[in-house]
Protein backbone atom coordinates (compact mmCIF):
# COMPACT_ATOMS: atom_id res chain seq x y z
CA UNK A 1 0.00 0.00 0.00
CA UNK A 2 3.18 2.55 0.61
CA UNK A 3 2.80 4.10 -2.63
CA UNK A 4 5.78 3.26 -5.44
CA UNK A 5 7.61 6.61 -6.31
CA UNK A 6 8.01 8.48 -3.62
CA UNK A 7 10.45 7.68 -0.81
CA UNK A 8 10.59 9.20 2.95
CA UNK A 9 13.26 11.58 3.18
CA UNK A 10 14.12 12.15 6.73
CA UNK A 11 16.55 9.66 8.41
CA UNK A 12 16.06 6.12 9.55
CA UNK A 13 13.25 4.73 11.92
CA UNK A 14 15.43 1.24 11.59
CA UNK A 15 15.67 -0.62 15.10
CA UNK A 16 12.99 1.49 16.81
CA UNK A 17 10.39 -0.35 18.58
CA UNK A 18 8.82 1.73 21.28
CA UNK A 19 5.28 3.76 20.74
CA UNK A 20 6.31 6.94 22.32
CA UNK A 21 4.24 9.66 20.41
CA UNK A 22 1.69 10.16 17.34
CA UNK A 23 0.82 13.04 15.27
CA UNK A 24 -3.06 12.51 14.90
CA UNK A 25 -3.76 14.65 12.26
CA UNK A 26 -7.83 16.20 12.68
CA UNK A 27 -7.19 18.58 9.57
CA UNK A 28 -11.41 19.85 9.61
CA UNK A 29 -12.59 19.48 12.94
CA UNK A 30 -11.25 20.23 16.79
CA UNK A 31 -11.76 17.14 19.03
CA UNK A 32 -12.32 20.17 21.32
CA UNK A 33 -15.41 21.38 19.43
CA UNK A 34 -18.53 20.97 21.15
CA UNK A 35 -20.08 18.01 18.78
CA UNK A 36 -23.75 17.52 17.82
CA UNK A 37 -23.54 20.87 15.10
CA UNK A 38 -21.47 22.08 12.11
CA UNK A 39 -18.90 20.04 11.15
CA UNK A 40 -18.54 18.14 14.58
CA UNK A 41 -19.53 14.94 15.45
CA UNK A 42 -18.68 11.24 15.93
CA UNK A 43 -15.15 11.64 14.56
CA UNK A 44 -14.24 14.62 17.45
CA UNK A 45 -15.34 12.37 20.11
CA UNK A 46 -13.36 9.33 18.75
CA UNK A 47 -10.20 11.48 18.31
CA UNK A 48 -10.37 12.47 21.82
CA UNK A 49 -11.01 9.96 23.30
CA UNK A 50 -9.08 7.48 21.99
CA UNK A 51 -5.91 10.21 22.78
CA UNK A 52 -6.78 10.22 26.05
CA UNK A 53 -6.97 6.44 26.19
CA UNK A 54 -3.77 5.99 24.58
CA UNK A 55 -1.77 8.32 26.56
CA UNK A 56 -3.19 6.68 29.85
CA UNK A 57 -0.87 3.97 28.28
CA UNK A 58 1.79 6.15 27.88
CA UNK A 59 1.53 6.85 24.17
CA UNK A 60 1.69 10.98 23.87
CA UNK A 61 -0.55 12.25 21.47
CA UNK A 62 -0.13 15.49 19.52
CA UNK A 63 -3.72 16.56 17.56
CA UNK A 64 -2.91 18.60 14.80
CA UNK A 65 -6.28 20.94 13.69
CA UNK A 66 -6.97 23.75 11.68
CA UNK A 67 -7.43 27.15 13.93
CA UNK A 68 -11.29 28.27 13.82
CA UNK A 69 -11.03 31.36 16.09
CA UNK A 70 -8.31 33.77 16.21
CA UNK A 71 -8.10 33.78 20.24
CA UNK A 72 -6.99 29.94 19.90
CA UNK A 73 -3.49 29.57 21.68
CA UNK A 74 -0.98 27.66 19.21
CA UNK A 75 -0.80 24.68 21.59
CA UNK A 76 -3.64 23.44 24.10
CA UNK A 77 -3.38 20.35 26.71
CA UNK A 78 -6.53 18.60 26.06
CA UNK A 79 -5.67 16.21 28.75
CA UNK A 80 -2.51 14.85 30.25
CA UNK A 81 -0.18 13.61 27.58
CA UNK A 82 -2.83 14.85 24.61
CA UNK A 83 -1.59 18.52 23.02
CA UNK A 84 -4.28 19.90 20.62
CA UNK A 85 -2.01 22.14 18.03
CA UNK A 86 -4.16 24.56 16.22
CA UNK A 87 -2.37 25.17 12.91
CA UNK A 88 -3.17 28.57 11.13
CA UNK A 89 -4.67 27.49 7.65
CA UNK A 90 -6.40 30.11 5.85
CA UNK A 91 -9.66 32.18 7.29
CA UNK A 92 -10.58 30.94 10.71
CA UNK A 93 -14.14 31.83 10.09
CA UNK A 94 -17.09 30.71 7.24
CA UNK A 95 -14.43 28.33 5.13
CA UNK A 96 -16.87 25.94 4.06
CA UNK A 97 -15.94 22.52 4.35
CA UNK A 98 -15.86 22.04 0.60
CA UNK A 99 -13.32 24.71 0.59
CA UNK A 100 -10.90 22.83 2.62
CA UNK A 101 -8.65 21.28 -0.17
CA UNK A 102 -7.79 24.89 -0.62
CA UNK A 103 -5.99 24.93 2.66
CA UNK A 104 -4.13 21.73 2.36
CA UNK A 105 -0.90 23.41 1.59
CA UNK A 106 -1.11 25.79 4.32
CA UNK A 107 -1.99 23.17 6.95
CA UNK A 108 0.93 20.95 5.71
CA UNK A 109 3.25 23.64 5.63
CA UNK A 110 1.96 24.48 9.70
CA UNK A 111 2.26 20.67 10.20
CA UNK A 112 5.84 20.34 9.23
CA UNK A 113 7.21 23.69 10.86
CA UNK A 114 5.63 22.08 14.06
CA UNK A 115 7.63 18.79 13.87
CA UNK A 116 10.69 20.51 12.75
CA UNK A 117 11.03 22.14 16.12
CA UNK A 118 11.68 19.35 17.29
CA UNK A 119 14.98 16.74 17.01
CA UNK A 120 14.25 14.32 14.12
CA UNK A 121 12.12 10.97 15.02
CA UNK A 122 9.82 12.98 17.46
CA UNK A 123 6.83 11.15 16.36
CA UNK A 124 6.81 7.19 16.10
CA UNK A 125 3.38 7.30 13.94
CA UNK A 126 1.20 9.45 11.88
CA UNK A 127 -2.47 8.28 11.94
CA UNK A 128 -4.79 10.82 9.94
CA UNK A 129 -8.99 11.06 10.35
CA UNK A 130 -10.87 11.56 7.13
CA UNK A 131 -9.63 11.79 3.79
CA UNK A 132 -8.11 15.23 3.96
CA UNK A 133 -6.12 14.74 7.12
CA UNK A 134 -4.60 11.68 4.86
CA UNK A 135 -3.34 13.96 2.12
CA UNK A 136 -1.41 15.57 5.41
CA UNK A 137 -0.41 12.24 6.74
CA UNK A 138 1.17 10.72 3.38
CA UNK A 139 3.33 13.80 2.55
CA UNK A 140 4.21 14.26 6.60
CA UNK A 141 4.89 10.21 6.59
CA UNK A 142 7.43 10.65 3.65
CA UNK A 143 9.07 13.37 5.06
CA UNK A 144 9.12 12.19 8.81
CA UNK A 145 9.85 8.45 7.64
CA UNK A 146 7.03 7.07 10.11
CA UNK A 147 4.73 5.08 9.20
CA UNK A 148 1.06 6.29 7.89
CA UNK A 149 -2.18 4.99 9.72
CA UNK A 150 -5.77 6.11 8.32
CA UNK A 151 -9.09 5.58 9.34
CA UNK A 152 -11.63 7.24 6.66
CA UNK A 153 -14.34 7.54 8.91
CA UNK A 154 -16.75 7.85 5.85
CA UNK A 155 -16.29 6.99 1.98
CA UNK A 156 -17.83 9.51 -0.76
CA UNK A 157 -19.28 6.30 -2.58
CA UNK A 158 -20.92 5.00 0.36
CA UNK A 159 -22.94 8.40 1.19
CA UNK A 160 -23.38 9.00 -2.00
CA UNK A 161 -25.21 5.68 -2.75
CA UNK A 162 -28.03 6.50 0.11
CA UNK A 163 -28.15 10.09 -0.25
CA UNK A 164 -31.12 11.77 1.31
CA UNK A 165 -33.55 14.00 -0.44
CA UNK A 166 -32.37 17.34 -0.85
CA UNK A 167 -28.28 16.16 -0.08
CA UNK A 168 -25.34 17.62 -2.29
CA UNK A 169 -23.42 14.36 -3.33
CA UNK A 170 -19.72 14.08 -2.62
CA UNK A 171 -17.32 15.62 -5.46
CA UNK A 172 -15.37 13.22 -7.43
CA UNK A 173 -12.42 14.89 -6.27
CA UNK A 174 -12.88 13.39 -2.77
CA UNK A 175 -13.32 9.78 -4.15
CA UNK A 176 -10.13 10.48 -6.22
CA UNK A 177 -8.20 12.13 -2.97
CA UNK A 178 -9.79 8.84 -0.47
CA UNK A 179 -8.06 6.93 -3.05
CA UNK A 180 -4.61 8.33 -2.91
CA UNK A 181 -4.50 8.06 0.40
CA UNK A 182 -5.73 4.15 0.55
CA UNK A 183 -3.06 3.76 -1.78
CA UNK A 184 -0.34 5.99 0.35
CA UNK A 185 -1.63 4.71 3.64
CA UNK A 186 1.13 1.33 5.47
CA UNK A 187 -2.68 0.75 7.30
CA UNK A 188 -5.94 1.33 7.52
CA UNK A 189 -8.20 1.25 10.59
CA UNK A 190 -11.95 0.37 9.19
CA UNK A 191 -14.97 0.45 12.17
CA UNK A 192 -16.46 -2.48 10.77
CA UNK A 193 -16.29 -5.06 8.82
CA UNK A 194 -18.60 -3.86 6.48
CA UNK A 195 -16.24 -0.49 6.09
CA UNK A 196 -13.46 -2.97 5.69
CA UNK A 197 -15.22 -4.75 2.66
CA UNK A 198 -15.75 -1.08 1.18
CA UNK A 199 -12.35 -0.46 1.42
CA UNK A 200 -11.40 -3.22 -0.53
CA UNK A 201 -14.27 -2.92 -2.61
CA UNK A 202 -14.17 1.01 -3.92
CA UNK A 203 -10.52 1.52 -3.30
CA UNK A 204 -8.62 -1.33 -3.52
CA UNK A 205 -6.96 -1.66 -0.66
CA UNK A 206 -4.97 -4.52 0.37
CA UNK A 207 -6.43 -6.80 2.74
CA UNK A 208 -3.65 -7.46 4.79
CA UNK A 209 -3.44 -3.90 5.75
CA UNK A 210 -7.15 -3.13 7.52
CA UNK A 211 -7.79 -3.58 10.49
CA UNK A 212 -11.37 -3.46 12.25
CA UNK A 213 -11.96 -2.01 15.72
CA UNK A 214 -15.00 -0.74 16.66
CA UNK A 215 -15.91 2.53 18.31
CA UNK A 216 -16.43 3.12 21.71
CA UNK A 217 -18.56 5.01 24.33
CA UNK A 218 -17.12 6.85 27.88
CA UNK A 219 -18.86 3.79 29.44
CA UNK A 220 -18.13 5.57 32.96
CA UNK A 221 -20.19 8.55 31.78
CA UNK A 222 -23.06 7.11 30.28
CA UNK A 223 -24.47 4.78 32.19
CA UNK A 224 -28.11 3.92 33.30
CA UNK A 225 -29.62 6.46 35.82
CA UNK A 226 -32.43 7.60 37.11
CA UNK A 227 -35.02 8.84 34.21
CA UNK A 228 -37.43 10.35 37.14
CA UNK A 229 -34.11 12.49 38.00
CA UNK A 230 -33.27 13.11 34.86
CA UNK A 231 -36.41 14.55 33.23
CA UNK A 232 -36.90 16.94 36.51
CA UNK A 233 -32.96 18.05 35.56
CA UNK A 234 -34.19 19.19 32.11
CA UNK A 235 -37.26 20.51 32.27
CA UNK A 236 -39.63 17.26 30.87
CA UNK A 237 -43.16 16.02 31.24
CA UNK A 238 -42.31 12.92 33.75
CA UNK A 239 -45.56 11.14 31.86
CA UNK A 240 -44.75 11.56 28.34
CA UNK A 241 -43.48 8.98 26.04
CA UNK A 242 -40.15 10.30 24.99
CA UNK A 243 -38.64 9.23 21.78
CA UNK A 244 -35.11 11.42 21.14
CA UNK A 245 -33.26 12.05 18.26
CA UNK A 246 -29.46 13.07 18.86
CA UNK A 247 -27.08 14.09 16.57
CA UNK A 248 -26.45 16.52 13.66
CA UNK A 249 -29.02 18.06 12.35
CA UNK A 250 -28.64 17.19 8.11
CA UNK A 251 -30.57 15.58 5.68
CA UNK A 252 -28.51 12.50 6.28
CA UNK A 253 -29.47 12.15 9.80
CA UNK A 254 -32.58 11.55 8.43
CA UNK A 255 -34.60 13.55 11.93
CA UNK A 256 -36.78 14.34 9.18
CA UNK A 257 -38.32 10.12 9.19
CA UNK A 258 -38.54 10.21 12.80
CA UNK A 259 -41.19 13.60 12.81
CA UNK A 260 -43.05 11.97 9.90
CA UNK A 261 -43.28 8.70 11.65
CA UNK A 262 -44.36 10.22 14.95
CA UNK A 263 -47.19 12.27 13.27
CA UNK A 264 -48.29 8.91 11.93
CA UNK A 265 -48.06 7.12 15.00
CA UNK A 266 -50.36 9.97 16.64
CA UNK A 267 -52.61 10.01 14.14
CA UNK A 268 -53.15 6.52 14.48
CA UNK A 269 -53.30 6.66 18.10
CA UNK A 270 -54.50 10.03 19.36
CA UNK A 271 -54.02 9.10 22.93
CA UNK A 272 -50.58 8.42 22.58
CA UNK A 273 -48.69 10.51 24.57
CA UNK A 274 -45.81 10.77 22.71
CA UNK A 275 -43.32 13.55 22.50
CA UNK A 276 -40.04 13.69 20.13
CA UNK A 277 -37.07 15.65 21.25
CA UNK A 278 -34.97 16.90 18.84
CA UNK A 279 -31.12 17.25 20.31
CA UNK A 280 -28.32 18.98 18.28
CA UNK A 281 -27.61 22.03 16.04
CA UNK A 282 -27.39 22.59 12.22
CA UNK A 283 -24.86 20.95 9.95
CA UNK A 284 -23.51 20.58 6.69
CA UNK A 285 -26.17 20.95 3.54
CA UNK A 286 -29.00 20.84 6.46
CA UNK A 287 -28.13 24.33 7.47
CA UNK A 288 -31.75 25.68 6.92
CA UNK A 289 -32.70 23.22 9.63
CA UNK A 290 -33.66 22.77 12.58
CA UNK A 291 -36.49 25.76 11.26
CA UNK A 292 -37.29 23.38 8.34
CA UNK A 293 -37.78 20.64 10.49
CA UNK A 294 -40.06 22.91 12.77
CA UNK A 295 -42.06 23.77 9.68
CA UNK A 296 -42.21 20.22 8.97
CA UNK A 297 -43.71 19.57 12.63
CA UNK A 298 -45.70 22.26 11.74
CA UNK A 299 -47.61 21.24 8.65
CA UNK A 300 -48.06 17.47 10.14
CA UNK A 301 -49.86 19.41 12.98
CA UNK A 302 -47.45 18.32 15.90
CA UNK A 303 -45.32 21.36 16.17
CA UNK A 304 -46.98 21.13 20.08
CA UNK A 305 -45.24 17.48 20.35
CA UNK A 306 -42.07 18.44 19.25
CA UNK A 307 -39.41 19.76 21.22
CA UNK A 308 -35.81 21.18 20.38
CA UNK A 309 -32.44 20.92 22.33
CA UNK A 310 -29.27 22.88 20.95
CA UNK A 311 -26.22 20.61 21.33
CA UNK A 312 -25.09 19.42 25.27
CA UNK A 313 -22.29 18.59 26.85
CA UNK A 314 -21.29 14.84 27.39
CA UNK A 315 -22.73 14.97 30.99
CA UNK A 316 -26.32 16.81 29.98
CA UNK A 317 -26.36 14.24 26.98
CA UNK A 318 -25.90 10.89 29.54
CA UNK A 319 -28.85 12.98 31.32
CA UNK A 320 -31.01 13.10 27.87
CA UNK A 321 -30.49 9.74 27.26
CA UNK A 322 -32.01 8.82 30.87
CA UNK A 323 -34.76 10.35 30.15
CA UNK A 324 -35.62 9.15 26.82
CA UNK A 325 -38.14 5.91 26.48
CA UNK A 326 -36.18 5.53 23.02
CA UNK A 327 -33.97 6.73 21.03
CA UNK A 328 -34.18 6.90 17.23
CA UNK A 329 -30.95 6.82 14.40
CA UNK A 330 -32.95 7.18 11.43
CA UNK A 331 -29.70 7.70 9.75
CA UNK A 332 -29.58 7.19 5.81
CA UNK A 333 -25.94 5.98 5.87
CA UNK A 334 -23.74 5.51 9.32
CA UNK A 335 -19.78 4.71 9.56
CA UNK A 336 -21.00 3.36 13.09
CA UNK A 337 -23.23 5.60 15.12
CA UNK A 338 -21.87 6.40 18.45
CA UNK A 339 -25.23 7.35 19.63
CA UNK A 340 -26.66 4.16 19.16
CA UNK A 341 -24.20 2.89 21.62
CA UNK A 342 -24.16 5.45 24.24
CA UNK A 343 -28.27 5.40 24.09
CA UNK A 344 -28.10 1.35 24.60
CA UNK A 345 -25.18 2.10 27.88
CA UNK A 346 -27.15 4.47 29.30
CA UNK A 347 -29.99 1.95 29.56
CA UNK A 348 -31.99 3.00 26.30
CA UNK A 349 -33.65 1.01 23.57
CA UNK A 350 -32.90 2.03 19.94
CA UNK A 351 -34.68 2.45 16.96
CA UNK A 352 -31.92 2.57 14.12
CA UNK A 353 -32.17 2.50 10.23
CA UNK A 354 -30.27 -1.07 9.41
CA UNK A 355 -27.25 0.80 7.57
CA UNK A 356 -23.67 0.62 8.22
CA UNK A 357 -21.98 0.65 11.67
CA UNK A 358 -25.78 0.64 13.15
CA UNK A 359 -26.38 -2.98 11.82
CA UNK A 360 -23.54 -3.95 14.76
CA UNK A 361 -24.37 -1.11 17.12
CA UNK A 362 -27.65 -2.54 17.60
CA UNK A 363 -29.17 -6.04 18.26
CA UNK A 364 -32.07 -6.15 16.58
CA UNK A 365 -35.22 -7.35 18.59
CA UNK A 366 -32.57 -7.35 21.89
CA UNK A 367 -31.64 -3.94 22.72
CA UNK A 368 -33.66 -2.14 19.92
CA UNK A 369 -35.24 -2.15 16.08
CA UNK A 370 -33.48 -2.34 13.42
CA UNK A 371 -35.77 -0.66 10.55
CA UNK A 372 -35.29 -1.23 7.03
CA UNK A 373 -34.94 1.50 4.04
CA UNK A 374 -36.89 4.88 5.83
CA UNK A 375 -40.71 4.51 4.82
CA UNK A 376 -42.48 6.35 7.06
CA UNK A 377 -44.88 2.76 7.25
CA UNK A 378 -42.21 1.10 8.51
CA UNK A 379 -40.69 3.51 11.16
CA UNK A 380 -44.27 4.31 12.25
CA UNK A 381 -44.74 0.01 12.54
CA UNK A 382 -41.72 -0.18 14.65
CA UNK A 383 -42.18 3.20 16.94
CA UNK A 384 -45.86 2.61 17.83
CA UNK A 385 -44.73 -1.12 18.59
CA UNK A 386 -41.84 -0.06 21.60
CA UNK A 387 -44.47 2.98 22.37
CA UNK A 388 -47.59 0.72 22.97
CA UNK A 389 -45.48 -1.84 24.89
CA UNK A 390 -43.59 -0.95 27.83
CA UNK A 391 -42.67 -4.51 28.65
CA UNK A 392 -40.65 -4.60 25.75
CA UNK A 393 -39.12 -1.49 26.56
CA UNK A 394 -38.22 -2.69 30.22
CA UNK A 395 -36.76 -6.21 28.52
CA UNK A 396 -34.27 -4.18 25.76
CA UNK A 397 -33.72 -1.53 28.20
CA UNK A 398 -31.98 -4.25 30.93
CA UNK A 399 -30.08 -5.78 27.77
CA UNK A 400 -29.07 -2.47 26.29
CA UNK A 401 -25.87 -1.92 28.73
CA UNK A 402 -24.72 -5.49 28.41
CA UNK A 403 -24.73 -4.92 24.38
CA UNK A 404 -22.40 -1.60 24.94
CA UNK A 405 -20.66 -3.01 27.34
CA UNK A 406 -18.41 -4.66 24.19
CA UNK A 407 -18.16 -1.04 22.83
CA UNK A 408 -15.36 0.74 24.91
CA UNK A 409 -12.48 3.27 24.33
CA UNK A 410 -10.06 1.73 26.39
CA UNK A 411 -11.12 -1.55 23.78
CA UNK A 412 -10.64 0.94 20.54
CA UNK A 413 -7.12 2.49 21.80
CA UNK A 414 -6.26 -0.83 22.58
CA UNK A 415 -6.90 -2.34 18.76
CA UNK A 416 -5.14 1.40 17.50
CA UNK A 417 -2.03 0.39 19.98
CA UNK A 418 -1.82 -3.14 17.87
CA UNK A 419 -1.92 -1.56 14.60
CA UNK A 420 0.60 0.75 15.43
CA UNK A 421 2.71 -1.65 16.55
CA UNK A 422 1.96 -3.70 13.74
CA UNK A 423 2.64 -1.04 11.17
CA UNK A 424 6.33 0.37 12.91
CA UNK A 425 7.46 -3.60 12.77
CA UNK A 426 6.51 -3.56 9.02
CA UNK A 427 8.02 -0.18 7.97
CA UNK A 428 11.10 -1.48 9.83
CA UNK A 429 11.01 -4.78 8.59
CA UNK A 430 11.17 -2.87 5.04
CA UNK A 431 14.02 -0.64 5.90
CA UNK A 432 16.16 -3.87 7.06
CA UNK A 433 14.90 -5.63 4.10
CA UNK A 434 16.45 -2.44 1.53
CA UNK A 435 19.63 -2.59 3.87
CA UNK A 436 20.23 -6.00 3.08
CA UNK A 437 19.04 -5.74 -0.49
CA UNK A 438 22.09 -3.07 -0.92
CA UNK A 439 24.71 -4.41 0.91
CA UNK A 440 23.87 -8.16 -1.39
CA UNK A 441 24.48 -5.43 -3.75
CA UNK A 442 27.64 -4.44 -2.86
CA UNK A 443 26.46 -1.05 -1.38
CA UNK A 444 27.73 0.27 2.46
CA UNK A 445 24.90 -0.39 4.12
CA UNK A 446 23.37 2.78 3.78
CA UNK A 447 20.89 3.79 1.36
CA UNK A 448 22.62 6.60 -0.99
CA UNK A 449 19.81 8.87 -0.70
CA UNK A 450 19.41 8.04 2.89
CA UNK A 451 15.80 7.43 2.52
CA UNK A 452 13.60 4.73 3.84
CA UNK A 453 11.09 2.04 2.17
CA UNK A 454 9.66 2.60 -0.88
N1 LIG B 1 -23.07 14.70 20.65
C1 LIG B 1 -22.90 15.52 21.75
N2 LIG B 1 -23.88 16.44 22.03
C2 LIG B 1 -24.99 16.57 21.27
C3 LIG B 1 -25.14 15.74 20.14
C4 LIG B 1 -24.17 14.80 19.86
O1 LIG B 1 -21.91 15.44 22.49
O2 LIG B 1 -25.83 17.41 21.58
C5 LIG B 1 -22.06 13.67 20.35
C6 LIG B 1 -22.55 12.29 20.73
O3 LIG B 1 -22.32 12.05 22.10
C7 LIG B 1 -21.77 11.37 19.81
C8 LIG B 1 -21.42 12.26 18.62
O4 LIG B 1 -21.78 13.60 18.98
O5 LIG B 1 -20.61 10.91 20.46
C9 LIG B 1 -22.16 11.88 17.36
O6 LIG B 1 -21.59 10.72 16.87
P1 LIG B 1 -22.32 9.74 15.85
O7 LIG B 1 -21.37 8.65 15.53
O8 LIG B 1 -23.63 9.32 16.39
O9 LIG B 1 -22.64 10.65 14.57
P2 LIG B 1 -21.65 11.47 13.60
O10 LIG B 1 -21.64 12.85 14.11
O11 LIG B 1 -20.31 10.83 13.64
O12 LIG B 1 -22.27 11.38 12.25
Amino acid sequence: MTGGGVLPIAGGAAGRRELRRVAVLSLHTSPLNQPGTGDAGGMNVYVLETARELARHGVEVEIFTRATRSDLPPVEEAAPGVLVRNVVAGPFEGLDKRDLPTQLCAFTAGVLRAEAQHAPGYYDLVHSHYWLSGQVGWLARDRWAVPLVHTAHTLAAVKNAALAAGDVPEPLSRRIGEQQVVAEADRLVANTAEERRQLIAIHDADPDRVDVIAPGADLRRYRPGGAVAARAELGLDPAETLVTFVGRIQPLKAPDVLVRAAARVLAQDPDANLRVLVVGGPSGSGLRQPESLMALAAELGIAHRVTFMPPQPPDRLAQVYRASDVVAVPSHSESFGLVAIEAQACGVPVVAARVGGLGVAVRDGETGVLVDGHGIDRWASALGMLIRQPALRARMAAAAPRHAAAFSWSHTAEGLRSTYRRAMLDWDAQIAGQVVGQVGRGSDGRGSDGRGPD
